[in-house]
């Protein structure tokens, strides 16, 4: 990596000491996600604890898309905004948190919705994607563009006291798949319920984006046991959390074979 810092300054030795005290991440560790690069979908439920644990944990880029403003609707879960910045655009409100808590953190605000046109730009200037989205289109446009990109996604979904989390990575090899292999279609659009038609105990989305922020960690630092080919379901009420193991598709629309040619392919 060309521009990586050698060595930590004697303030970064401190704010991260918990870290260095880590022999999984140590100076090399801490240095690595100093230069690194992540991009987050939805500065909301998810976004939230994402945002703030990974600037906490000295991710020194971080990408934040979400087009939309604080509403009051949304401070019972999303924690990073403040009840003076309803009305602001959410970019500014969770920039403004992330500043106060480490101003030497990158924060790219990307106002916008996530379109076709405009996604494979964002996807390509970051290591690790992110998706703290609340719709479909955005998972599977954001499932595809990484795919066609070789970028680790990681992806979240919630609904009232329940959620779901993974890690896609297709690129890694035939062990590896996406949401697509997962979840090949949208459920019809008239049968997708809404967060905000069904609601969400607001501490579920806390659970789920510090677990997303715990694998974004993990991957890039390459620690632990990968959550890709396991998707991990989580019930607040029973307080019980399941695996189900997951397969790449040999047919799959996005990564199977006729759309993507893996280089580890066995053919
Ligand atoms: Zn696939």
């Amino acid at each position: 990596m060309s521009g990586v810092a050698m060595e930590l300054t004697d303030t970064q030795f401190h704010r991260y000491a918990r870290h260095l005290a880590l022999d999984e991440i140590g100076e090399d560790g801490q240095l690595k996600l100093l230069a690194s690069k992540v991009l987050i979908i939805g500065a909301g439920g998810l976004g939230s604890p994402l945002l703030l644990y990974l600037a906490a944990a000295g991710i020194g880029r971080i990408g934040v898309v979400d087009d939309d403003r604080v509403d009051i609707s949304n401070l019972q879960r999303q924690i990073i905004h403040r009840d003076g910045s309803i009305g602001t655009l959410k970019v500014d409100s969770a920039q403004a948190s992330l500043a106060a808590l480490d101003p030497a953190i990158q924060i790219d605000r990307h106002a916008v919705r996530l379109d076709p046109d405009n996604v494979d730009t964002l996807v390509v200037s970051y290591d690790i994607i992110v998706d703290g989205s609340d719709n479909f289109a955005t998972r599977y446009l954001l499932n595809d563009t990484c795919v066609r990109h070789g970028k680790t996604l990681v992806s979240a979904a919630l609904m009232r006291f329940e959620g779901q989390l993974s890690t896609f990575k297709p690129h890694a090899g035939a062990a590896h798949p996406c949401y697509r292999c997962v979840f090949p279609e949208p459920p019809p659009a008239d049968l997708i319920p809404r967060c905000v038609e069904v609601g969400v105990l607001g501490v579920t989305a806390g659970v789920l984006g510090t677990l997303q922020a715990t694998e974004v960690i993990k991957e890039l630092l390459g620690l632990g046991t990968s959550l890709s080919g396991t998707l991990l379901m989580y019930d607040a009420l029973a307080t019980s959390f399941y695996k189900v193991q997951v397969t790449r598709d040999p047919h799959c629309a996005s990564c199977g074979a006729a759309a993507w040619a893996p280089a580890t392919s066995s053919a």
